[in-house]
């Protein structure tokens, strides 16, 4: 069908437009980063006056960077916003008309939505169609490679969102110099701290987001940390001394010395003092091992 645009490249976000400003009723199925872009822009766009619906099958808005509490002030701007929003929901059917156009969805539970313009945004897929046949080591994210971009074929070397893993700008890029370092024979290896790592700042309320949440909220012997108050929520998830994950929402001055936290390896089970009071000052208590000194 003609009325379903993906959000990939330039010309995807102006077909968007177009087909934007003629349409009824656009839905977006998906509320990662690119599903949360593109509802973003379609409330921000005036020429466009269409319902707006998101689908999201998670039970709450970009369940990869996002908590349920961090989630929710978001929701809320959504719903302010007239947008309808569908969470735990999952899209099941699309409903052609004779012109060959989606004219509905099909969710679980049996309700139909309208649609004139579909903006899918459901994950990435790396592309990996070319290595089928070949020896070269890949699985159901991406190629495979190591902290030197090495794959399990000697000289050939990968990097960026071909490995399905962490597919941001930054690390696209980090991993390209290391890998074509390599290749010249300048040993390189990736020293990134995390490889999910997102700052987004819809409606104005910014949040930084560590680690992937859905992974580290079932990890055994993980301890999680919460700080709120009515400007800023943080959240921050260690486990025998060491930081896997985190959020910052609203007031983000504290994301400096966690980051530090992190890359410096400190282990914060030596901190006497709550994690979330922690200042550079204290950093000038750390020994040869990282390890607090009071
Ligand atoms: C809408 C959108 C918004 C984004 N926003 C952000 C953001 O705010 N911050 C951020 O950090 N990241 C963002 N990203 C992610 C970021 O764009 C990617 O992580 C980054 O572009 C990855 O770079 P790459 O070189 O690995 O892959 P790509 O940029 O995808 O480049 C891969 C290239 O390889 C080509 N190719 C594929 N298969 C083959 C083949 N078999 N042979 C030859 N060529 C091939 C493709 O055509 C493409 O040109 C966003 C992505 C999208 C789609």
């Amino acid at each position: 069908a003609e009325n379903v645009v993906g959000l990939k490249t330039l010309e995807d976000c102006s077909a968007i437009i177009e087909l934007g400003k003629k349409a009824k009723n656009i839905v977006v199925i998906g509320a990662g980063l690119i599903g949360m872009d593109a509802i973003s822009g379609l409330l921000h766009n005036k020429e466009i006056n269409a319902n707006l619906s998101l689908i999201e099958m998670s039970n709450r808005l970009l369940p990869l960077q996002l908590d349920k509490i961090s989630s929710k002030i978001y929701e809320e701007k959504l719903i302010e916003n007239k947008v309808n929003l569908y969470l735990s929901s999952k899209v099941l059917k699309a409903n052609l008309n004779n012109e060959n156009l989606i004219e509905s969805l099909t969710l679980e539970g049996d309700l139909t939505i309208p649609c004139d313009l579909i903006v899918v945004a459901t994950g990435i897929k790396s592309n990996t169609d070319f290595l089928q046949n070949t020896k070269v080591e890949f699985d159901r994210k991406g190629l495979i490679f190591n902290e030197k971009g090495e794959t399990n074929i000697k000289d050939i070397y990968g990097a960026g969102d071909v490995s399905g893993r962490g597919p941001i700008w930054s690390v696209a890029v980090k991993e390209g110099i290391i890998a074509t370092s390599n290749m010249v024979g300048i040993e390189r290896v990736m020293d990134d701290f995390f490889v999910c790592k997102s700052t987004m700042n819809f409606f104005g309320i910014p949040t930084l987001s560590l680690g992937d949440q859905s992974l580290y909220e079932n990890t055994e012997g993980i301890i999680i940390e919460i700080s709120e108050n009515e400007n800023s929520y943080k959240k921050i998830a260690h486990k025998d001394g060491y930081i896997y994950g985190a959020i910052i929402q609203g007031d983000l001055e504290y994301t400096g010395v966690l980051t530090q936290l992190i890359r410096l390896d400190v282990d914060i089970s030596k901190v006497k003092k709550s994690i979330f009071n922690i200042d550079y000052s204290d950093f000038f208590h750390l020994d040869a091992n990282c390890e607090f000194q009071y």
